[in-house]
Formats: C-alpha cells, structure tokens, sequence
C-alpha cells in the first residue's frame, strides 16, 4: 500500500467533505450524471444549468477530451502519466484509458478536494503490471506533488511522461499565475513529454449569461467555486514554448474527434472548453 499515511481514505474525517458547500469536482460529477454530490452541490449547478443548459453536455464532451488525449499520448509510447485535478471517478479514467494501450502503464493521480481523497481507492486499481498513486494536494505545491513518495515511485522524470492539467487552471485566477504553476512541472519534463490541457472558456457562449452564471454561483458558494474563463489567446499562452499538436487549441469536442455522436453533433456555441495536446521538445 502507498498511501500516504494521513492520506488514508478511510481516515479522512467526513466532516472536511462539507456537505453544505458547493465544490467544484461534485458539480462537475453530477454534470456528468454522477452520484457523488450533494443538495447544495445540485442546487447550485441548477443554477447554473438554468442559465446555461449546455454546460453538462460540454463536460461530457471535456471527459471524452481526456480520453482521447491520454489515447493518443499512449500511442505515442508514454507510458507514465501525472493527472492533476483527478476529479471523482468516472467513465475512462486516466489509469483505465492508459492501461488499456499498455497494462504496464503508471499514474499518479493528484487532488485537493477531500471528496476526491474519499473515492481514491477506485483510483487506485490499476493493473498487476501498472500501477496508480494519488496524492492529496494542490497544484500550487509542485514540491509536494513532485517530491511525494508517489511519483518518487512510480514516475521517472527523465523519461517522456504526460502531464494532465484536464479542467484544472480555470481554479487558478490570473493573479496566481497559472502560467507559472504550470512551467514548474513543464521545466521538470524529460523531451518528448506531452502536457494535456483543457480550460473553461467564455469565448463560444452568451457573455452575458456566462457572466450571469459566475454571479449566481458566487452568491450560493461563499467559499468560492470560482472559475476563471479564458479566452483563446489565454490558453495558447499556458502552452508557451511546447510545440502543439495538431489541431492545436480548439473547442474540447474538436480535439481529433473519434465518431462520437454527442461530439458530433455537439454545436461549437455548447463546447465550454478549450482543449489542446502540446510536446515538450
Ligand atoms: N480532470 C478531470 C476532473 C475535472 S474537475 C476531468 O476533466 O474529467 C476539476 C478537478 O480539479 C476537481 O476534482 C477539483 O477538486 C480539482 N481541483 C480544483 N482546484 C485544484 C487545485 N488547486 N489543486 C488540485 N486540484 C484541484
């Protein structure tokens, strides 16, 4: 067992999950139909629903991005992954997507959010020959994150990896620099290493109602579910100096889409995010 110590699920106190406060990985699970959530956590996102009744289907849509980026990262013969804002479990998470092209294939998950802590034990079946981590923290603690037990065992940082920050940066706001967060995991990545990125986006939708939204989700979550959406050039400029993939950053549903029908007929206005695959060279 590598669980951190105090990072035991089983010894996570449930009152830290704070039931009565919205968070941001049980909106995003009950948007995609999820059972981990609770009355203010669906109170709020009918909030947000009312005014944008789309934002399930684009999380949808940003789910089977992460699918379909950690595929291709796979197909390009990586093999360990650092998935960082893991979210509650779901469909083809990261381990399963990436065990399924190679069962030898390592993950480390890392989140902040205690609901997440509680449900790391699914995580963290990972086949005989791979294996997963989690480590409880936050991005903002790249020595945690990278000097953890965890990826001390099961990431080796001269070798290609990929680095997943899927739906992540939009929970930092500008004055935190979420460029800089990144480029501290970015400067530590062997050549041939891949950083895959989605991000919240205004850009598609109703400026008016998107902003609309942020307020009736400020005023039910004191605490703050606050959501930074960037435009276009924002996100083209988190993957400064790595070279990106084709097609570079476009809408999530985009992003080398697969035949799924929901992508398919999924109208540009709806996608909430950006998404985009870049290499470290
Ligand atoms: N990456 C998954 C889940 C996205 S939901 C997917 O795309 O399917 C966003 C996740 O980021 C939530 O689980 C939330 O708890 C986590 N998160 C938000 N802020 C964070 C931070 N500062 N550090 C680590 N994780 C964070």
């Amino acid at each position: 067992d590598h669980l951190h110590e105090d990072s035991d699920p089983d010894r996570a106190p449930s009152h830290d999950l704070r039931p009565d406060i919205p968070h941001s990985a049980r909106l995003y699970d009950y948007y995609l139909g999820g059972k981990d959530n609770f009355p203010a956590d669906r109170a709020a996102a009918a909030q947000v629903v009312e005014l944008l009744p789309h934002v399930p289907a684009g999380a949808r849509a940003n789910r089977r991005f992460l699918g379909r980026a950690v595929r291709s990262a796979a197909e390009l013969g990586i093999r360990q992954f650092l998935d960082i804002g893991t979210g509650i479990p779901a469909a083809g998470n990261t381990h399963e997507v990436a065990q399924a092209v190679d069962p030898r294939s390592r993950v480390v998950y890392v989140d902040n959010d205690p609901i997440v802590l509680a449900h790391a034990r699914a995580l963290l079946r990972g086949t005989q020959e791979g294996r997963t981590g989690y480590v409880d923290a936050d991005v903002r603690d790249p020595e945690k994150i990278l000097g953890s037990a965890e990826s001390r065992e099961l990431l080796d940082f001269s070798q290609p990896l990929a680095l997943i920050c899927v739906a992540l940066l939009h929970f930092i706001p500008d004055h935190e620099n979420p460029a800089d967060v990144l480029a501290r995991y970015t400067s530590e990545l062997a050549p041939g290493s891949v950083v895959i990125l989605s991000h919240a986006t205004g850009d598609l939708m109703d400026a008016e109602k998107l902003a609309a939204a942020a307020a009736a989700l400020q005023t039910v979550n004191s605490s703050g579910v606050s959501l930074t959406p960037r435009t276009h050039a924002e996100v083209l400029r988190l993957f400064e100096g790595l070279e990106l993939l084709e097609p570079g950053v476009v809408p999530v549903h985009e992003w080398r889409p697969d035949g799924d029908l929901e992508d398919t007929v999924l109208p540009r206005s709806h996608a909430n995010a950006y998404g985009g695959v870049a290499l470290k060279l």
